[in-house]
């Protein structure tokens, strides 16, 4: 191609092209086309205003802004110069739909990816070559008119050279006199009107066009053979092969010969593809005004605030009739097989609204398997004749789709008319469909979704529970009713503030930083808090809090709910205290049997002091004195005097009233502590007691004043049991072994009578009791005391003789069943 033409010459004009670019045009295309870097598009401008030479085509690089406007401007000095804008790769698609948008019309402006940059000296060079081609015939057909003014009519040798020039030309020219009959006419003109030299040369030239073009075809004539100066052209559709159309420019300009005869000259150019390109843009142009349009009614009736959302679809069923011009409009829901109208504009009585049918029975059957719409415009002359919804209703043209809500079928939105429609559904009718159906399932999921909402904020402010809904910062978004009846609160009080003001001061901060880090790692709290209402009281609120996650997983905020355990906590309390009254009395009770005993524990120190006291008297009264005797018998009064003090202090303290006091204590002390205690009380039954405690027995959390209860009740319980027991036979054995890992088990024995089944029975009864001075309440105590540890107390089972009563104890290291907060 380069070298078929590359006599012609020629200029390329660069505009803002990096110099690479540049190097390259010019060892490519030098000196067949000659490179000139413009500098700037000012520059270009003045080199067209100054009347230079015009380049053959300008390349316009990356460095400009709004090569468009560029090119434009360019344009308007000389309208036929070919323009090639380099763009990204990525740009190219958008720039050509921009030109194909702009006054452009024809391959005049191109882009030019920088990613073909290889091929762009082969396209210039065609571009130049084909500039210059054009000029040049330009310049024969005005040089021709010239001479033809100049020479006598018809002068044969002209006539030749003019002939051979125009056979030759890539546009189609021809002549015609006053009458429109054509003088000349040349080989491009022949095969655009594809019509053989022979059989036009003297016909009219309307002849050639179609009836229909042939008024406008004349006026044209009539106007170039009348007007002095050239017309503007005029397109002109004429017939092609097998149906088709193509669309002529033609071009008129006035012949006057020196003969003083008249014509006329016709340019003509085959302009198809150019006209096609703007039926193309022109569609585009349609189609997005037919789409804002309907966005426009859509949203004037979405965002319509009187409007409920029934109205607000069927006025979208209404518009959809607009827009298809179909009479009938359903929305329609599916469940299964049932196909129910919803809503519907319809004066045919198969389309009341609930009617209900067989989802085979309708057109729809076929739209609800994929989101694309189904549309037919004349079903009587297609297979849409045998559906039984045709055969029943008759309905020429349908265009449906498909509503989806929640992703799963919710049912069609569909149009229909009985007449047949002539012209099909465009591109731009289904995509408005799909439209209509995307807003009425992402209606009908708001309904959905602010029904349920509606539901849950109702249950939240009608639940008897207080709920508080805290963002990530703990600050409050949403408090209920049953939060403001609780803390004496109102809404507006809290709502943005963190929840501080609630704390009473009765937990350390340790107690709050391990709550949030439970729900803050996603975990859920529940525990007892200790809160302070508006009025500055306290209460106890027994809470859950936890977190509440989006679709990703992360915290967005946390919900709290609670209710006020107070009464509960207070009546905790006043148990706790009644059973530490009940446990002291049982406790003055064991002292009370005790009496004779401990009477005799007692006088034995007393008798000793008296008689230690009686011979130092004596030892100083005889006259001879001796010190040492002396001091001997006072260190023994003090001795026994010291001995008797202990055994008041013990009595003191198991009578002492008070609460659980809880401390690590190991069971082998507070056995023996009993053991001493029951000590002359055993020997004066003549009651022989075992002690059996194993070594390194895990230490216990434990009140020791209350488990050497319990041991004193047993133990007693035992002797009694053994009143009526040979006196050599009479044994009670205190074990204490460790049980399972951490806790120890304590199993106190007797060779007593033992339990009968219908004692054993009812032995943990209060005021149970078989002895006629018992009152009843030792072994009822005892239980509560080892429940209160987190112990068991229990009567073993099948005991071959007497009884053995055991209670195990949870070692120190061991949890508790419940974690209660730390209360300061
Ligand atoms: P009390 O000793 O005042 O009767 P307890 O609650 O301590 O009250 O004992 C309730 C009953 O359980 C006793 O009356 C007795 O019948 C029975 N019991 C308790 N310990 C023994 C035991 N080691 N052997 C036989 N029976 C016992």
């Amino acid at each position: 191609m380069a070298t078929a033409h590359s006599e012609l010459g020629g200029i390329l004009h660069l505009v803002g092209v990096a110099p690479a670019i540049n190097t390259l045009l010019r060892s490519a295309l030098e000196p067949e086309v000659t490179v000139e870097a413009m500098g700037s598009q000012d520059r270009l401008y003045h080199h067209f205003q100054e009347g230079h030479q015009p380049a053959d085509t300008v390349l316009l690089g990356m460095d400009i802004e709004d090569p468009v406007r560029i090119a434009q401007r360019i344009h308007t000095y000389d309208h036929h110069v070919p323009i090639l804008i380099l763009t990204a790769p990525s740009r190219c698609d958008q720039l050509k739909r921009t030109l194909m948008f702009s006054p452009f019309l024809g391959n005049e402006v191109v882009p030019w990816s920088t990613a073909e940059v290889d091929e762009l000296p082969s396209a210039i060079r065609d571009a130049v070559n084909r500039r210059r081609q054009r000029m040049r015939y330009l310049n024969t057909i005005s040089r021709a008119q010239i001479r033809l003014e100049k020479l006598p009519l018809l002068q044969p040798e002209a006539t030749y050279y003019l002939d051979q020039l125009l056979d030759h030309a890539p546009i189609g020219v021809l002549t015609v006199d006053l009458n429109c009959a054509i003088l000349t006419i040349n080989r491009q003109a022949q095969t655009i009107l594809s019509v053989s030299e022979r059989s036009a040369l003297g016909r009219p030239l309307e002849e050639q066009f179609p009836l229909r073009e042939q008024g406008r075809l004349a006026a044209l004539l009539q106007h170039g053979l009348k007007g002095m100066e050239r017309h503007k052209p005029e397109i002109f559709e004429v017939d092609a092969p097998a149906g088709a159309v193509r669309f002529l420019e033609v071009t008129p300009a006035p012949l006057a010969y020196r003969t003083g005869q008249r014509g006329a000259m016709l340019i003509l150019q085959d302009v198809t593809d150019r006209v096609a390109a703007e039926c193309e843009r022109q569609r585009a142009e349609d189609d997005l005004r037919y789409h804002a349009t309907v966005l426009r009614s859509f949203h004037e009736i979405s965002s319509d605030r009187e409007l409920s959302l029934e109205e607000k679809l069927h006025r979208l069923l209404k518009l959809g009739c607009e827009q298809f011009g179909l009479p009938n409009a359903i929305l329609s829901r599916i469940d299964g097989q049932c196909f129910q109208i919803l809503d519907s504009v319809s004066d045919h009585p198969a389309y009341v609204v609930g009617t209900s049918k067989d989802l085979d029975q309708t057109y729809c059957s076929a739209t609800v398997f994929t989101n694309e719409p189904v549309a037919f415009e004349h079903a009587g002359i297609t297979e849409w004749r045998h559906h039984p919804s045709y055969l029943e209703h008759r309905m020429e043209a349908y265009i449906g789709v498909r509503i989806v809500v929640d992703g799963g079928l919710y049912g069609t939105l569909c149009f229909s008319s009985p007449a047949p429609r002539y012209s099909s559904f465009s591109s731009a009718d289904l995509e408005v469909l799909k439209l209509m159906s995307q807003w009425v399932g992402n209606e009908l999921q708001r309904e959905r979704a602010e029904a349920h909402m509606r539901k849950l904020s109702g249950a939240l402010e009608q639940a008897a529970d207080s709920v508080m809904i805290t963002d990530r910062d703990r600050r409050i978004e949403y408090v209920n009713p049953a939060f403001e009846r609780l803390t004496g609160y109102a809404k507006a009080d809290v709502i943005g503030h963190k929840t501080y003001f609630l704390r009473s001061g009765m937990h350390d901060e340790v107690f709050y930083q391990d709550l949030w880090q439970v729900v803050g790692n996603g975990g859920v709290y529940r525990g007892v808090l200790v809160n302070r209402k508006k009025d500055g009281s306290i209460f106890h609120e027994q809470k859950t809090i936890s977190p509440l996650k989006d679709m990703q997983g992360r915290i967005t905020h946390f919900i709290s709910t609670g209710h006020d355990i107070s009464d509960r906590v207070k009546a905790e309390a006043l148990d706790r205290q009644h059973k530490a009254e009940l446990a002291h009395v049982g406790r003055l009770s064991v002292l009370g049997e005790m009496t004779s005993g401990l009477a005799h524990e007692l006088n034995q120190p007393l008798c000793a002091i008296t008689t230690y006291a009686q011979t130092c008297l004596r030892i100083i009264q005889s006259g001879n004195c001796k010190p040492d005797d002396v001091r001997y018998g006072l260190e023994q009064v003090v001795k026994q005097a010291e001995l008797g003090g202990a055994i008041f202090r013990r009595l003191r303290n198991f009578a002492r009233k008070g609460d659980l006091r809880q401390q690590r204590i190991d069971l082998r002390e507070v056995i023996l502590e009993v053991a001493s205690f029951v000590r002359a009380d055993v020997q004066q039954n003549q009651v022989q007691l075992h002690l059996d405690i194993r070594r390194q027995l895990p230490a216990v959390m434990a009140d020791p004043i209350q488990i050497e209860q319990v041991l004193l009740n047993l133990v007693r319980n035992s002797m009694d049991a053994l009143s009526d027991t040979d006196e050599g036979r009479r044994q009670i054995t205190i074990k204490a072994v460790r049980h399972e890992r951490h806790s120890v088990k304590v199993c106190i024995s007797d060779s007593g009578c033992g339990c009968p089944q219908e004692v054993a029975d009812r032995l943990f009864e209060p005021f149970f009791t078989t002895k006629a001075t018992g009152l009843g309440i030792g072994l009822g105590i005892s239980q509560s005391i080892i429940d209160a540890h987190g112990g068991r107390l229990w009567l073993e089972e099948g005991a071959v003789q007497g009884a053995t009563f055991c209670f195990v104890l949870p070692g120190s290291g061991e949890s508790r069943h419940e974690k209660h907060p730390t209360i300061r």
